[in-house]
């Protein structure tokens, strides 16, 4: 692959409003990714990871979480940011079909299984897989740029491009994420591929939580805790 192509995705997803982009190579991971989502996403040797960075001020209103003001913006935000990602997404695949390759954009927000809550693909795997973070003890991804304060989205493609390596898990000794969790949702045991999730977080109890609480809207609510508090996202530690 010709660097000028990846150069030219890279270039239309930042200027489209992505701040984070990375190309994984799903080769080591075909078996997690085929059993999650299907045999024929085999067909994908290759996803790019895109990424927008949140809004500081919005999720640092999370701290206060019980009041409408501070969660209303986050519920707003979220919304939007996963249809921008959708979006610049589908831009991608499209960029990437006319130059005569497969490409499938995945939805930012997706959810196909609901007893384990998970999505046709792991974003945050894809995302690990490119180099643009590990996965925290909050189970979420952790870049270094922006902590987990992003949403991300997934484009599977065959386009032969060229890939980054896997981030190791670098929470060290922080465990602010797990004692700041109002269900205690979180373990603290740090991210291994070889363990299943359950042993990190119980989904049940973090979906609970988000199920009870009402939304400014009447609709479902969020918690976000665990974003606003990790220090890794802090606009201080840029
Ligand atoms: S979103 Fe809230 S309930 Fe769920 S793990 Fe994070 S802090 Fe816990
Ligand atoms: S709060 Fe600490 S332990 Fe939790 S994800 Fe962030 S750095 Fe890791």
């Amino acid at each position: 692959m010709h660097d000028s192509f990846q150069a030219r995705l890279e270039r239309t997803a930042k200027e489209q409003g992505a701040d984070l982009f990375g190309v994984a190579d799903l080769t080591s991971a075909v078996d997690f990714v085929c059993k999650q989502g299907g045999e024929h996403l085999k067909e994908f040797p290759r996803a790019i990871s895109i990424g927008i960075h949140l809004s500081d001020q919005v999720v640092d209103g999370l701290q206060r979480h019980d009041d409408p003001r501070a969660i209303l913006p986050y519920e707003t935000l979220y919304c939007s940011v996963n249809s921008h990602l959708d979006q610049v997404a589908m831009l991608l695949a499209r960029v990437i079909q006319v130059e005569g390759y497969e490409a499938c954009p995945i939805p930012a927000s997706q959810t196909v299984d609901s007893s384990k809550l998970v999505g046709t693909v792991s974003h945050k795997l894809v995302a690990n897989l490119a180099g643009l973070g590990w996965v925290g003890k909050n189970c979420l991804l952790i870049t270094q740029d922006y902590g987990p304060r992003i949403r991300l989205s997934s484009v599977l493609t065959d386009a032969p491009l060229r890939a980054g390596s896997r981030m190791d898990e670098d929470c060290g000794s922080c465990l602010a994420c797990v004692r700041f969790c109002p269900v205690t949702a979180l373990t603290g045991v740090p991210f291994s591929s070889l363990e299943p999730r359950e042993v990190r977080f119980a989904a049940d109890l973090c979906d609970g939580y988000m199920t009870k609480r009402t939304g400014p809207l009447g609709d479902q609510g969020l918690c976000g805790l665990c974003v606003y508090v990790c220090p890794r996202g802090r606009a201080s530690a840029r």
